[in-house]
């Protein structure tokens, strides 16, 4: 069986332990390669690593020029790898090759846009109100950063973490989700071929509890980076705030794609399909709850059934295939699991609701869409994280707003009208980090992406994220040759 190391401090190794994980490929439901099982040596090992790179004269050296011109470098070397990567990810996670194909082909951009942010970054000269005193800021990184990142897209996610923080001067200690690893564990090794010092980006595999715990918590880390699950992010947030470290959390959703009557029905319907069952509805931004107007309701709701009915599950890798299996066997366990409460609740199963299954013996489950939900119901409040759709049907726009407002989460919305002046009114009023109008799972490097409520704090990509990885400094000059004229007080004149 295929193994991946570690990478601390410029060394592959396995755990201290000894010990490994096995890794599953989702579509052939077995397991196809290792991975380090480390635990709290490892983390130990790996963050002193990143400590020392962060302050060695081998980093601290670059100017920020230099450290763009390797961000811009490390894009290449991605771009030349995208193929060997993306087909890590689909042997690990499941996802199509063409979209993480599509991924790795874009991810570039981050490293080419923030390497170019690098040397931008400015202070200032304070037109400060004491007199003799010459007073300026200056940006500076903050230290070890620990990214900590979930399996459904692991080199995505971390872009979003690494592109900006290495831009900023910070060294990285990664831990990918251990359901899928082995693409981060590749990807890694680019970093030191395109030039950066050994150290600055180290990456350990293993569990949450044993590699992930002791990351969050290790008195030389002064970030957190994370992208996973609510409970999760919940945990870390305690850890980040009794540590005093900052956080940036990138959570679930439970997001609401709303069609009013005057859209464009067959935009919309494809917008809809994409929201959820791309991705094997694997997705953070899945438009889970599907918001129509009532005079549009059962002509559309039909016609997302007859898109259900028509998609090609297979095998990841086959061009034609339209969705793949669920990432991990916990998971495929947890969906059917959650549908099956569903209908215990009384919901109304419109298509699917059972496992797919072929001669791959993958962990398939049908497109499932359920009609007549109601917004109070388990079913629209928490997240599934897979191809489960709930329909709920709606009147008015403040009817719209109201249900797709109404659960802890924030992290997306879609509407679907040709209404602009009402385009305007609902983005205002939905509480979402992210509001697509007439489109849906639209991304970019220069587009803030983050969640209000339930979904997150903080924000990734976009000019100004770059900041969330550095802190003000301000340096006080006194050019007076007069003494202090009362120590006693503060010198606030
Ligand atoms: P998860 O929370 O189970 O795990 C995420 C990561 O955290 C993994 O690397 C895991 O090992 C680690 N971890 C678990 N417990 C930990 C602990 N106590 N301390 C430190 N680390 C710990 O999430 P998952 O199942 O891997 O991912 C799915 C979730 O991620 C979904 O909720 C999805 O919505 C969310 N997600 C959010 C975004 C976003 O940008 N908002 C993007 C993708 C996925």
């Amino acid at each position: 069986m295929k193994r991946f190391e570690n990478l601390i401090g410029g060394e592959k190794c396995p755990a201290a332990s000894g010990k490994w994980l096995r890794s599953l490929d989702p579509y052939r439901n077995e397991d196809w390669c290792e991975i380090p099982d480390s635990d709290e040596v490892d983390v130990d090992r790996a963050v002193e690593a990143a400590r020392d790179a962060f302050q060695s004269d081998a980093w601290r050296s670059l100017t920020p020029t230099a450290r763009g011109a390797l961000l811009r470098r490390v894009g290449d070397l991605i771009a030349e790898n995208a193929e060997r990567l993306a087909e890590l990810e689909v042997r690990d996670n499941g996802k199509l090759l063409s979209e993480m194909l599509a991924q790795l082909k874009y991810i570039p951009q981050w490293y080419y846009y923030f390497g170019g942010l690098a040397d931008k970054i400015e202070g200032g000269v304070l037109p400060i109100d004491k007199a003799d005193h010459f007073v300026y800021t200056n940006w500076e990184p903050l230290g070890v950063i620990a990214a900590i990142t979930a399996w459904n897209s692991p080199l995505l996610l971390l872009t979003w973490k690494l592109a900006p923080g290495l831009a900023a001067g910070n060294t990285f200690v990664i831990k990918p989700s251990e359901f899928a690893s082995a693409s981060t564990l590749a990807f890694a090794d680019l970093f030191e071929e395109a030039g950066f010092p050994a150290g600055v980006v180290n990456v350990l595999t293993g569990t949450g509890r044993g590699a992930g715990q002791r990351l969050v918590s290790h008195p030389d880390v002064a970030k957190v980076a994370f992208t996973g699950s609510e409970a999760t992010g919940r945990a870390i947030s305690s850890s980040a705030g009794a540590n005093l470290k900052h956080a940036t959390l990138e959570l679930g959703g439970k997001s609401a794609n709303i069609v009013f009557a005057d859209a464009d029905l067959q935009a919309a319907a494809a917008g809809v399909a994409s929201g959820i069952f791309a991705a094997t509805g694997q997705t953070c931004m899945a438009g889970s709850r599907l918001l129509v107007q009532r005079e549009v309701y059962e002509e559309f709701l039909q016609a997302i059934c007859t898109i259900a009915e028509g998609i090609k599950l297979g095998n990841p890798v086959d061009p034609d295939t339209q969705m793949g299996p669920v990432a991990n066997a916990p998971h495929y366990q947890k969906v059917l699991g959650m549908i099956s409460q569903a209908m215990d609740d009384g919901a109304e199963l419109a298509y699917g609701g059972n496992p797919h299954t072929d001669a791959s013996g993958g962990l398939f489950i049908q497109p499932t869409v359920f009609r007549d939900v109601s917004n109070e119901s388990r079913l629209a409040q928490e997240e599934i994280f897979g191809p489960v759709l709930a329909v709920i049907p709606f009147d008015t726009e403040e009817d719209a707003i109201a249900i797709a407002n109404g659960t802890p989460f924030g992290l997306a919305a879609g509407v679907w009208t040709t209404n602009m002046s009402r385009t305007f009114r609902i983005s205002q009023k939905l509480k979402s980090g992210t509001v697509w109008v007439n489109t849906y799972r639209a991304l970019s490097y220069i587009a803030p992406f983050g969640g209000m409520k339930a979904s997150g704090l903080g924000r990734e990509s976009g000019q100004e994220m770059i900041k969330s990885y550095m802190q003000t400094k301000t340096v006080w000059i006194n050019n007076s040759t007069e003494a202090v004229t009362n120590p006693f007080i503060m010198r606030l004149s």
